[in-house]
């Protein structure tokens, strides 16, 4: 490709919509432009990218079996009826009518539309184990669409859905995505950790997340210092123990006047924030709940929204409480609460000895709380925030924290479509069986924009040369050397290599810019200096080192550069 031609604008100026230099650089060198919130067009070479991953992906997904098929964006309301999501997705979800009034949806995943299709031809335990996969626009009417391509509204998604005759062929099938989706992160030159995970709306118990570690990450992981156990925080449990057993005491109610936080009242009862016990109240489909954690802790709202259950879940302020029941703001707590809210604690709070709670009056705290005499009827649960410096729940080891961007996710779903959607085959004895299903998916928009975050200095990107838009970038410094640099460029093409030919008019230095900021991983100098000993200038992007080649060497270089990289 030569330059001249290549539509890749570049910008000198840093967007100021941009936040992460992720979506900086995409735009600065060209990559991509906004058409509206969290919708992109991607431009030549962000096609050329994405088009990398996308083999790289299909490959591996080959490799273990998958087979790709092409199913359709726009899905009938009547199936993620039957499976129950048309509610569960909420705002979320792009819906639309057609010209009679029927509902349909803009797909955001594609369990209901797969399972209907199999279900439909397949009958027999031999037509499985399948695989199916397919690489797609999806569609989230995200809440915050933001930073560029990494939470879009339409984004990249290769989905693929297993369906096994037993748990454990989807053993198997996980396993194989589970190697699939190591192999290729690793090929596309990232640094990642595989890590538990919540299901969230998608369904089923086993899952795991697949983190790009870089700072500008949406997502906290945990990580155990000695063993492999690694998790997002939204579903990390970890081994904390109740200090300080102390005798049993009467319970006692105490003025506290105007101590309304835990900070304030820990202070004024001169007790650590850690033998308080804090009551919050959610909103749900069931009514109120109040859940109790212990005061130096937060509420996990995820493990609270497994809990309960229902698509509502929100904190109510202290004032909505008091509206709705006349509970005094600041001083409730589970003893003596109204019966028709139903309480639930986290498993630490009912360890506590001699805490203190809230004594649903204003003005004034119990103290000598023992959890299990004082407020025994309520619902115990893993209900807290995991916090970095805790042991590990598997080992002795201590949990630390990273910041990573969720660039794929692997479930065993088990028969919640399958049944859902009445998808059965026959077994070996000819008794009607459900078929078990897992489901996996990589965000292949967001892989792009996560490479980005991983490989950049000042000057712009540095791309891994499995995924670069091109694999050389060949600068003629001047006209005087284009005719070099041309029959440079078409050896290396004629040789399958992918050359970018900065054929352009203009200054050396703005070349040397472009050049930076695109990213390619080895630039090749046609310049004076060089010419006049038959030679050119090599610098790798990636770590800067500087090379000269002999003019008659560069393809052969090249070449062996490529083969060590594993291309
Ligand atoms: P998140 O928690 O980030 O919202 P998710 O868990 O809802 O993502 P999945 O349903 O697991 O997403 O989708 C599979 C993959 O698709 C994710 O791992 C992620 O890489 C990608 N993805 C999901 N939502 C978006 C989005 N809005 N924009 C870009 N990529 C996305
Ligand atoms: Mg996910």
């Amino acid at each position: 490709m030569r330059q001249s031609n290549l539509f890749a604008p570049t910008l000198r100026e840093t967007p100021a919509e941009a936040e992460i230099v992720s979506h900086q650089l995409m735009l600065r060198a060209g990559m991509i432009r906004k058409s509206a919130a969290g919708v992109y067009t991607y431009l030549p070479l962000a096609q050329r990218v994405l088009k990398k991953i996308m083999t790289i992906i299909r490959e591996e997904m080959d490799r273990e079996g998958g087979q790709e098929l092409a199913l359709p964006i726009i899905q009938p309301a009547e199936i993620w009826k039957e499976s129950g999501r048309w509610d569960v997705y909420g705002a979320e979800m792009f819906r639309l009518e057609d010209r009679h009034q029927r509902e349909f949806c803009l797909g955001p995943t594609h369990e209901e539309i797969v399972t209907t299709i199999v279900k439909g031809d397949v009958r027999s335990y031999r037509d499985l184990p399948l695989r199916l996969y397919q690489i797609q626009n999806k569609y989230r009417d995200e809440i915050r669409p933001r930073f560029g391509l990494m939470r879009g509204r339409e984004f990249i998604m290769k989905d693929l859905y297993s369906f096994d005759v037993d748990e454990a062929g989807l053993d198997e099938s996980y396993q194989a995505m589970y190697r699939a989706y190591t192999k290729v992160f690793t090929r596309c030159g990232l640094t990642f950790r595989a890590v538990e995970a919540d299901s969230g709306a998608i369904g089923g118990n086993v899952s795991q997340e697949f983190m790009v570690l870089a700072e500008n990450g949406e997502a906290l992981i945990v990580y155990c210092d000695s063993c492999d156990y690694a998790a997002n925080i939204e579903k990390a449990t970890s081994d904390v123990k109740v200090e300080g057993a102390g005798p049993v005491r009467e319970l006692e109610k105490t003025a506290t006047p105007n101590q309304k936080t835990i900070d304030e009242v820990a202070a004024f009862l001169k007790i650590k924030p850690e033998q308080t016990i804090k009551t919050l109240f959610y909103g749900t489909d069931q009514g109120y709940v109040a859940v109790l954690v212990r005061g130096d802790d937060q509420v996990n709202e995820i493990k609270l929204g497994n809990l309960v259950g229902g698509n509502k879940l929100y904190l109510a302020s202290p004032e909505e409480i008091h509206q709705q029941f006349g509970l005094p703001v600041g001083f409730v707590g589970p003893i003596g609460l109204i019966p028709e809210i139903k309480i639930f604690g986290d498993n630490l709070v009912k360890e506590m000895h001699q805490a203190v709670v809230g004594a649903n009056q204003e003005g004034y705290h119990f103290i000598n709380v023992e959890p299990s005499r004082d407020f025994p009827a309520i619902t115990y649960a893993d209900l807290r925030t995991v916090k970095p410096g805790e042991q590990c729940p598997r080992c002795q080891g201590r949990l630390c924290s990273a910041r990573g961007i969720e660039v794929g996710q692997i479930f065993m779903l088990g028969d919640k479509y399958s049944k859902a959607l009445g998808a059965t085959f026959l077994d070996a004895q000819g008794q009607s069986r459900f078929m078990i299903m897992g489901c996996y998916g990589i965000g292949v928009s967001r892989t792009m924009a996560a490479a980005i975050e991983q490989h950049y200095d000042e000057n712009g990107i540095k791309w891994p040369i499995s995924i670069a838009p091109f694999q050389v970038h060949l600068i003629a410094v001047s006209a005087a050397q284009l005719p070099v640099a041309e029959d440079l460029y078409r050896k290396l093409n004629d040789a399958g290599i992918e050359v970018l030919l900065d054929d352009r008019d203009e200054r050396p230095g703005v070349k040397f810019k472009d050049a930076d900021l695109i990213g390619i991983p080895i630039r090749i100098t046609v310049g004076p200096k060089g010419l006049a000993q038959d030679e050119v200038e090599v610098k790798y992007r990636q770590n800067g080192a500087e090379e000269r080649w002999p003019l008659d060497e560069v393809v052969a270089k090249v070449k062996e550069y490529l083969a060590n990289a594993g291309i």
